[in-house]
């Protein structure tokens, strides 16, 4: 028994695109229907047949849905809900997948009073975009956080949390402030960090462009994959998730000045104390099955 059998993704880029995937391959006799708002990324999904119904209008796509999951940049949650609103059915669950759960949780609440809304968040993804970026594995082994509201019924999370389960993903709920919190620091903070460092190496003069791509093996170009993101989706996660980031951001340049210190100061044993530390975090991310274990990040080096 499935948990839904008509399922609606609303936004076919990456994480839309993945869902529709992993859904084709996970519950096959469940119907697929898929909108995007750009005409493009419509007629790609319906090239690559990625859902069994493209429709033209967002309206459309819900008429019958028994799962609607809203999978748009975060600033564009609400007009989304909002565009759905007259047309869902009563008995419809609406989701998203949203990298920030408490400001999107007010505003799907918002524009859709009356609905049952289960937020979600799969922390799973990669540096591209669009439809064509998405793959049915995506989701395997990855956490899919649920932010229920005291609004939200047990048994809508219960669906959903399935759901996800049968896409292969591991479900965990979570306070939707306590969710923000958790990603500010191991999600939001790295991606300005990238973006950062990769910024200021670009504008350094006195080391060429083409230096700091040829030497970017040093540590750089694994910063380089992070700041490659979407721009569209940093932005908006960076603008809704405001106070959260900024909160990591203080603590993040106290820890850094004191690191600036230590090297000033030539303290090399808090400098060691510290780099030991983090390593065993990375054993830990290895041994839980986060990332891979192999020497250089899995690169192939034929
Ligand atoms: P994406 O590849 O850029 O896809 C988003 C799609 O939604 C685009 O085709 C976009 O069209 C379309 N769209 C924008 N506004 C819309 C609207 N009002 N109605 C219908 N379609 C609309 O982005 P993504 O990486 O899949 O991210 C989608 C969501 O997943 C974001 O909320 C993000 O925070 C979350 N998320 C992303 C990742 C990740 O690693 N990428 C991981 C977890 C969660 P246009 O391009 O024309 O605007």
């Amino acid at each position: 028994m499935l948990p839904f059998s008509r399922i609606t993704i609303i936004g076919l880029g990456l994480i839309g695109s993945s869902i529709a995937r992993a859904v084709r391959v996970h519950m096959p006799t469940a119907r697929l229907t898929g909108y995007d708002a750009d005409p493009d990324v419509r007629a790609i999904a319906d090239r690559i047949d990625l859902c069994d119904d493209i429709t033209d209008t967002a309206g459309a796509s819900v008429i019958d849905a028994d799962l609607v999951i809203l999978c748009v940049p975060v600033g564009a949650m609400g007009a989304a809900a909002a565009e759905i609103a007259a047309d869902l059915p009563a008995d419809a669950i609406v989701s998203d997948v949203g990298s920030c759960k408490e400001a999107i949780a007010a505003a799907l609440a918002d524009a859709l009073p009356n609905a049952t809304i289960v937020p979600a968040h799969p922390v799973a993804g990669t540096e591209q975009s669009g439809p064509e970026a998405g793959f049915a594995t995506l989701f395997h082994g990855r956490w899919c956080i649920l932010t229920p509201t005291a609004q939200t019924s047990a048994a809508a999370v219960e669906r959903v949390a399935e759901f996800w389960l049968k896409l292969g993903a591991d479900v965990e709920t979570m306070a939707p402030d306590h969710h923000d919190r958790v990603l500010a620091i191991t999600s939001h903070l790295p991606h300005l960090i990238a973006y950062t460092i990769v910024g200021t190496a670009s504008d350094l003069e006195e080391v060429t462009q083409s230096e700091v791509i040829k030497y970017s093996a040093g540590g750089f170009r694994d910063f380089t994959r992070i700041a490659a993101s979407d721009p569209t989706m940093w932005r908006d996660v960076f603008l809704t998730n405001r106070e959260a980031v900024l909160e990591m951001l203080q603590r993040f340049s106290e820890d850094l000045t004191a690191l600036q210190r230590a090297i000033r100061w030539g303290k090399g044993d808090e400098l060691f104390e510290l780099f030991t530390r983090t390593r065993a975090i990375r054993r830990g991310i290895v041994e839980q099955g986060q990332d891979d274990a192999a020497p250089d990040f899995g690169r192939s080096h034929q």
